[in-house]
């Protein structure tokens, strides 16, 4: 590359970051090893000092003995043996690792989770976690905070959040609370409870907001607890028979002929674990309707189209899913455009949850938040970036609050080990619906305590038993980074102008380049994911294209059979898909490379029905290292320029497919 573009500033350096990893080069290793020592001391003297008059059960000498020699050893064979396998890893915490949503892991996240292990809580209860679980409905509290939900527990309407596995059963548990909240109000109709103000038909009791819904069931309850024992059992029974997590959707659907299976709407960038979730439930993938995309974000416009289609032929919808933060593109959904959009189909009776998909970017959140918890207004954020947030961006994150759910990954852009996503909605009280047993038929209302309804927390999750450690890692996170622009949002400010700085080398390289390659950026970065769509000049067609790109990939990914150090750089790949693009966007991206639209999707056997494209995700807070004046981003261009080279040389001897 000629002339380098200048770094940033030194004054950009955030000293606050500085002991946030345990680093590129292991730089806070003794920070770490203190920390570790220390509270496996700690966990020893909580074992001797539970009753220390209980002698040592394994005598010092039998240290010595044969056997306990013989097991020590193979134990040490074992984890030397892993050990040594784990040096072929992905090295996620390198600033040339800008392939998946994956970087190096925050400090009191790690130490909290090694801290935690050992005393194995588990959340499912707090018979097995007394102090976990309450550390895991406080995260949900602090995610609401983020997000802009209602989090004061003392309030009746406050929001709810738990942890999960991961976004995937996040989504799943988003899935199967609009379920729930859509078919309650149906059921109640169905066992013809008195004196409730029901819905005139099924149709209106299938379409009621959630707020609505939520006033209902509070009605419901109170009437319950105003009956006596043995009529309070009987309606009780009767309406859970005729709930749909009673009957099944066979059942519920037979019973409720005007009704039919209700879509779950999707941008066509969705995540597959909605294909799983629809699978999963039962509700089957042909309820899944995928929305075209502007640029790969929702576009509004063909949402309205199908919420009136679905309105005029009386067909429900379950859920509109609004991603924040794309898995392939990192782009960001018009979440206040589906709202509008919702807000117009109530008027013709349909209704349904908005779910927001921030698996990826639902810590960008903390951009936009002040200390006090309320929303920095769009130019105050724009003061510290070249060009985001666009206008589209901020107004997306302003909405968040009026949405129904969420799911958020902790273990993504919360830099947090694995088995971390969470889901959160915004009013709690609907979760008494997920809940496996009626609470509140045996205490005839629901505990007014928030805290203590929620200590059994395997009542509402898709799981059992599940990690107390990582809800430690997520809580403890969360208070040494608060999830507020000051805090917390110092690690994706650095994330996002490092996305900005690859955007404009990438242009230079595009630039400096053009005379053998087309580079294009095909849609400019909602966030800190950024794509590279790349054709050599003189080819035409999409299949060579895609052999140039997975050309270079090849030099971009994990190679299991080589030695890790001969990799420069880790990228990942994408495709984009004309079903999903649409016919305008295709047409400017292939123009811009120099493509022939008409050689797109002529191969049934290839992959030439779709044109792969270079993805990368700059996840890393050191891509930009003040300390040495060293730009990894612009590294990677020098070496995706001398990749060029060699590819060329490569296809002039007749070995390249251009
Ligand atoms: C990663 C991701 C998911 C799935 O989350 P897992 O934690 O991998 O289960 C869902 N949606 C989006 C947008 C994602 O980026």
């Amino acid at each position: 590359m000629s002339a380098a573009l200048p770094l940033p500033s030194p004054e950009m350096r955030d000293h606050a970051l500085d002991a946030c990893f345990l680093g590129p080069y292991g730089e806070n290793d003794t920070l770490l090893e203190k920390l570790m020592v220390e509270f496996l001391r700690d966990h020893v003297y909580w074992r001797r000092n539970f009753h220390p008059e209980d002698p040592p059960a394994i005598a010092t000498a039998c240290a010595q003995h044969p056997d306990y020699l013989a097991f020590e050893a193979r134990m040490r064979r074992e984890l030397h043996q892993l050990s040594a396998a784990l040096k072929k890893s992905v090295p996620f915490h390198s600033p040339r690792y800008i392939g998946h949503m994956a970087s190096d892991l925050l400090l009191p996240g790690l130490a909290a989770q090694i801290l935690t292990l050992p005393y194995n809580p588990n959340n499912v209860s707090e018979d097995a976690a007394p102090v976990t679980v309450d550390l895991e409905v406080q995260v949900g509290l602090q995610l609401a905070r983020m997000l802009g939900y209602p989090h004061d527990p003392t309030q009746p309407a406050c929001a709810f959040g738990h942890l999960a596995s991961g976004g995937s059963l996040a989504n799943y548990q988003a899935l199967r609370l609009a379920l729930a909240l859509k078919a309650f109000p149906v059921a109640l109709r169905a066992a013809q409870v008195p004196d409730l103000a029901l819905p005139a038909d099924d149709w209106g009791a299938f379409n009621l907001a959630a707020a609505d819904v939520i006033v209902l069931l509070e009605r419901w309850q109170a009437w319950l607890a105003a009956q006596s024992p043995e009529q309070r059992a009987h309606w009780h029974a009767r309406v859970e028979a005729e709930r749909i997590e009673q009957r099944g959707l066979a059942g519920f659907f037979a019973a409720h002929p005007t009704l039919r299976v209700p879509l779950v709407l999707a941008p066509v960038t969705a995540h597959y674990s909605w294909s799983k979730g629809l699978k999963l439930l039962g509700l089957g993938r042909d309820q899944l309707h995928l929305l075209p995309t502007h640029g790969m974000r929702l576009d509004p416009a063909a949402l309205r189209d199908t919420l009136e289609r679905c309105a005029r032929e009386r067909q429900p919808v379950l859920m509109c899913v609004a991603v924040l933060g794309s898995t392939e593109y990192g782009t960001i959904d018009p979440i206040d455009a589906v709202l509008a959009a919702r807000k117009d189909a109530r008027r013709q009776g349909l209704d349904f949850s908005v779910h927001v998909d921030a698996a990826w970017g639902g810590y960008l959140a903390t951009l936009f938040r002040n200390e006090d918890g309320s929303l920095r207004p769009r130019a105050e954020v724009a003061g510290e970036y070249v060009r985001f947030p666009t206008a589209a961006v901020h107004a997306a994150f302003a909405a968040l609050g009026d949405t129904d759910s969420a799911t958020v990954d902790p273990h993504k852009l919360g830099y947090l080990p694995y088995g971390a996503g969470a889901f959160v909605c915004r009013d709690h009280r609907a979760m008494t619906l997920l809940a496996e047993r009626a609470d509140y038929v045996f205490h005839g209302n629901i505990p007014r305590d928030y805290l203590a309804r929620y200590r059994s927390l395997g009542q509402f999750v898709p799981e059992g038993s599940k990690s107390g450690a990582a809800a430690a890692a997520v809580y403890v996170t969360h208070k040494v980074l608060p999830l507020d622009h000051r805090h917390f949002g110092r690690l994706p400010r650095a994330t996002v102008r490092a996305a900005e700085a690859f955007h404009a080398c990438a242009q230079r390289f595009a630039i400096d380049i053009a005379d053998r390659l087309h580079v294009l950026v095909p849609f400019a970065p909602d966030s800190n994911l950024v794509c590279l769509a790349l054709n050599p000049c003189g080819n035409t067609r999409v299949a060579g294209a895609n052999a140039y790109v997975r050309a270079l990939h090849d030099t971009l990914r994990i190679d299991p059979g080589q030695p890790l150090q001969l990799k420069e750089f880790f990228g990942s790949v994408t495709s984009l898909r004309p079903q999903m693009l649409g016919p305008a966007d295709t047409a400017r991206i292939l123009a811009a490379l120099g493509l022939d639209p008409h050689s797109l999707g002529t191969n049934d056997d290839g992959d030439d029905d779709r044109l792969m494209i270079l993805r990368h995700t700059l996840m890393n807070p050191y891509l930009i290292d003040h300390e040495n004046g060293i730009s990894y981003i612009e590294r990677y261009f020098e070496f995706l320029a001398r990749r060029v080279r060699v590819l060329a040389t490569a296809a002039g001897a007749g070995i390249g497919s251009t």
